[in-house]
């Protein structure tokens, strides 16, 4: 049983599962993309609230299998405190996306979290944060928040880039700098440039 608070005083309490078989329940895929995927609306006042709830999502036939965990989990996790028990971790929703973007695609996402890992090399700016948001004709595009406030910035990386890392993949991922971000399971490049 999920319980979470309302502005109201209402305790919503659901009985989400959360062993989530995608290949049972596929619109949960277009759910989590547009934002829908657990929000839950107040029987009393009629709100929508957002929450995050450790999850574990999988579908075997798609190869996902993401353990996920809310943003407030993060420090515990960086620290040791939880153990991953899938493929991926997923920290906060906005990594859930991007991480079923990704799979939707086919691509693999440590190969993206190189491409970024480069873009913030080259940016040398704090507080950036590169999140992929789609493959357009032979393009792979990037949102960029951070640059300016309240904009998002678009990039759009050839496909040919990220085929250039595909071809040296073996090589990459004993670099030291990008061990650091693509071993074990919490493959994200917000293990070396995290935002405030
Ligand atoms: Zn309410």
């Amino acid at each position: 049983m999920i319980k979470i608070p309302c502005h109201c005083g209402n305790i919503i309490e659901s009985d989400m599962n959360t062993e989530i078989d995608l290949a049972s329940t596929p619109e949960i895929y277009a759910r989590i993309i547009d934002g829908t995927f657990m929000t839950f609306s107040c029987p009393q006042c009629g709100n929508e609230l957002k929450t995050e709830v450790e999850l574990h999502l999988f579908d075997k036939g798609e190869d996902f299998d993401i353990q996920f965990l809310p943003e407030l989990e993060r420090a515990n996790f960086l620290s040791g405190g939880i153990t991953a028990t899938s493929k991926r971790i997923a920290i906060g929703y906005n990594e859930l996306v991007e991480k079923t973007i990704i799979a939707g695609t086919k691509l693999d996402d440590r190969i993206i979290e190189i491409i970024k890992f480069r873009m913030l090399e080259k940016a040398d700016k704090d507080n950036l944060s590169i999140t992929f948001n789609s493959v357009e004709g032979s393009d792979l595009v990037f949102h960029i928040a951070g640059l300016k406030p309240d904009q998002i910035g678009i990039s759009h990386i050839p496909m040919s880039v990220y085929q250039n890392l595909e071809n040296k993949i073996d090589e990459l991922l004993v670099d030291d700098d990008i061990k650091l971000f693509t071993d074990g399971p919490y493959v994200s490049v917000s293990r070396v440039y995290l935002e405030d």
